[in-house]
């Protein structure tokens, strides 16, 4: 049994750890742990309080997959619902697509009765409009530039919450939940809400997720890459560290070059890494009395 996460969601961990052990399934767990990241208004990477899109506005994108059956729900560009998790959940559960997105995933919400809530808060809003100050108005090249340098700022920009869960019957899932880079182009879809890219899961081999520039590990299939590595017998370590490398002859500019990985093994392993060297990731297992926070593997890319 053992809950795995980006660093951001040990609130999360310690939120369901008692029911977890006491016998919630890995989806529900995964589900249930994003909550207090999704509700945590401190966190401007996650649901209330994320950080919102060029035009102001707050646009969630989300992910979850049940590694023993390998269905898989997502959410991208979703505007106004708390949980964008459980909307990913439901399009998993009871649609029969994978990934709905903007206008169509507010409608699914809705549709399902999923709780609504106004995600932009006052301080995401302050950060915003600094950011914007000098953008200048209707020039749309001047745009674009100035939107790719606001979103290239990795203090400001990125952030997203993983979960990885083995639960108590061997069951295993994976949840990812973001608001995605600040000031992105409005519309736009990062790696959290595409199955393979973000967030993978395989009850036979283990599951990866990840945190980052979505961009890169959108064209490098990241998370599925480390599942399949895993699958060649890799242990997790390896798995994560050879991911990484693999952006390395990616040409993006070095800042650009920010990606971090979580992942578990079949047998309850783990491992994070990371290309940032401060990176930490959080986990507990029944022989913890508390959340474990530790430093990620770094991996010079
Ligand atoms: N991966 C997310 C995205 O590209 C952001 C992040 O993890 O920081 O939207």
């Amino acid at each position: 049994m053992i809950l795995v996460s980006s660093a951001n969601g040990a609130i999360g961990i310690d939120g369901v750890w008692k029911h977890f052990s006491e016998g919630l399934d890995a989806l529900s767990a995964v589900e249930r742990a994003t909550w207090f990241v999704e509700d945590n208004e401190e966190d401007n990477s996650v649901g209330r309080g994320g950080l919102p899109n060029l035009d102001g506005e707050v646009e969630l994108d989300a992910s979850i997959m049940d590694g023993t059956t390998r269905s898989a729900g997502a959410v991208a560009g979703l505007k106004g619902y708390r949980h964008p998790i459980s909307v990913a959940r439901a399009v998993m559960e009871i649609s029969p697509h994978v990934l709905i997105v903007g206008e169509g995933a507010a409608r699914f919400a809705k549709e399902i009765g999923a709780e609504r809530a106004d995600l932009l808060t006052e301080k995401a809003a302050k950060i915003w409009r600094e950011g914007l100050e000098s953008l200048p108005e209707g020039l749309s090249g001047e745009i674009l530039k100035k939107a790719k340098a606001l979103t290239q700022d990795p203090d400001k920009a990125v952030g997203t919450v993983n979960f990885l869960a083995i639960d108590s019957k061997g069951k295993m899932a994976s949840a990812v939940s973001t608001s995605g880079w600040a000031w992105k182009w409005p519309g736009r879809a990062g790696d959290s809400p595409v199955i393979g890219a973000g967030n993978y899961c395989d009850a036979r081999f283990g599951a990866a997720a990840c945190t980052g520039f979505g961009e890169l590990s959108l064209r490098a299939s990241t998370a599925r890459t480390i599942v399949s590595y895993l699958s060649q017998g890799a242990t997790p370590e390896e798995a994560g560290v050879r991911a990484l490398l693999d952006l390395k002859d990616l040409d993006v500019d070095p800042s650009s070059m920010i990606m971090h990985s979580v992942i578990i093994g079949a047998d309850g392993s783990h491992a994070a890494v990371s290309t940032d060297e401060k990176a930490l990731y959080a986990w507990r297992d029944e022989s913890c009395s508390s959340t474990q926070i530790e430093r990620r593997i770094h991996v010079a890319v």
